[in-house]
């Protein structure tokens, strides 16, 4: 059998999400030549979780590529992704939406964000509570972040192989998604699901899915 190559496999997905669902390629520990060869593939977006690592690859790749922050960031890196980042999937609390947003303002961009919902029941994962989000959102102090521009969620399912289990905590974001909606018009974007459980996320209601490994294969 003829051995499936990225471009196949970029072209296989395209054609197998929904319309209004999008894909972020995720590309952490990954080298500019292949996520050249799956920009190639018709691929925009990619999600990187470590900042230097991201700083260095956008130097040496095209500009017209669009990136993403999709893990835990670290308040004191914020500033070396704001004049480029094109989405910020990772806002896990109030102190690190204040740095972005202050950062955002010295160079002068509204940086698209999500917010980050603690989903996982098993594990510590980062990210707000439902209850915060539903307090924080349309508060007063929403309001004081002029620099950055709260577009969506962003959640990530426990890692089990309970697929019941998944749906669950996916059901429950896509719940608190439909809740945040009203009232915020710009607020369109659900991210949730990754190489293994994107499908149950799609079937959730994701608008868009970060998958690493299932393109560019398993990582060392
Ligand atoms: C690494 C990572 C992914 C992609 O994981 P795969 O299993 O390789 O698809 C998606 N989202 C986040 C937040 C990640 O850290």
């Amino acid at each position: 059998m003829k051995m499936q190559t990225v471009a196949d496999k970029i072209t296989m997905l395209h054609k197998s999400l929904p319309d209004n669902v999008s894909l972020v390629a995720v590309s952490k520990k990954k080298s500019a030549a292949e996520i050249i060869e799956v920009a190639e593939a018709g691929q925009l977006d990619f999600g990187e979780n470590y900042v230097q690592e991201l700083c260095e690859k956008i130097q040496i790749l095209p500009k017209t590529l669009r990136w993403h922050a999709i893990g835990h960031l670290q308040t004191n890196k914020v500033k070396d992704i704001v004049p480029f980042v094109h989405l910020i999937h990772g806002i896990d609390s109030l102190r690190l939406l204040h740095e972005v947003n202050k950062q955002a303002k010295k160079v002068n961009r509204i940086i698209p964000c999500l917010l980050q919902v603690h989903i996982a029941k098993e594990e510590t994962k980062f990210g707000f509570l439902t209850e915060e989000v539903k307090i924080f959102l349309g508060s007063e102090e929403e309001k004081e972040y002029q620099n950055v521009a709260l577009c969506g969620l962003m959640g990530m399912a426990s890692q089990t192989d309970d697929q019941i289990k998944i749906g669950q905590e996916f059901a429950e974001l896509k719940s608190l998604f439909d809740w945040s909606k009203k009232g915020k018009k710009n607020f369109s974007v659900l991210s949730m699901g990754m190489s293994s459980d994107y499908k149950i996320a799609i079937d959730e209601g994701s608008t868009l899915v970060r998958i690493g490994s299932l393109i560019f294969g398993a990582r060392v």
